[in-house]
């Protein structure tokens, strides 16, 4: 997960899109897309000029992919309509502090399934992970800045993996029990999703 380090406006198509940058030192000449949603998310070599940010998402290839920017403007209003009211605020924790939330509640639920290894390091662009084997759960590094009841949710649900690993209607009868509203647990969860990109804090996936 890193910061954002920049932001510019660029127009393609004559919309203004925003991009926010982030310069790494690990790439030589290869630039790497990331996730979008309100602007364009860009991983670029440290010496690239604005001049030929502008040129490349200008080209038809870019252009796609920067289209969908727009399309996500009316979902946008919406969600920072939603987000007000969920009143959701950013925590600031350490990762040695989500480490131990997480294992409170990872205590909580192991007598009801078993006792995993937990690793804590980004995955993937989701939030948590169960091995195949079904003793090994890993989180995102990004949970350190959401509330305790959505830690204890997300712990809640890979912990059904090492019982069930995939999302099947076992799966959800056991989500069901402890959380009879995990429709709307899990939407929230994508909530919080955005309000970490909204503050420019953005998983990257690693490949
Ligand atoms: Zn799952």
């Amino acid at each position: 997960m890193w910061k954002v380090e920049r932001k510019i406006t660029i127009k393609v198509d004559d919309k203004d899109i925003l991009v926010k940058i982030y310069y790494d030192n690990r790439l030589k000449t290869s630039w790497k897309k990331q996730r979008l949603i309100d602007s364009v998310f860009l991983r670029v070599p440290p010496d690239t000029s604005d001049e030929e940010i502008t040129k490349r998402l200008n080209t038809p290839f870019y252009k796609e992919w920067v289209k969908q920017v727009e399309k996500n403007k009316k979902l946008i209003s919406k969600w920072d309509n939603y987000l007000e009211q969920l009143e959701f605020k950013l925590q600031n924790r350490t990762e040695e502090e989500l480490r131990e939330i997480i294992e409170k509640y990872v205590a909580k639920y192991e007598d009801e399934f078993i006792r995993p290894k937990i690793s804590i390091r980004s995955i993937n662009g989701v939030w948590g992970r169960c091995s195949k084997t079904k003793d090994k759960l890993t989180f995102a590094p990004d949970m350190k800045y959401i509330s305790e009841e959505y830690i204890e949710f997300i712990v809640y649900h890979e912990m059904i993996h090492t019982y069930c690993l995939n999302h099947n209607p076992p799966f959800y009868r056991k989500m069901a029990e402890r959380y009879p509203n995990w429709k709307e647990m899990e939407s929230n969860l994508r909530m919080w999703e955005y309000l970490l990109e909204k503050n420019d804090i953005i998983t990257i996936t690693e490949k």
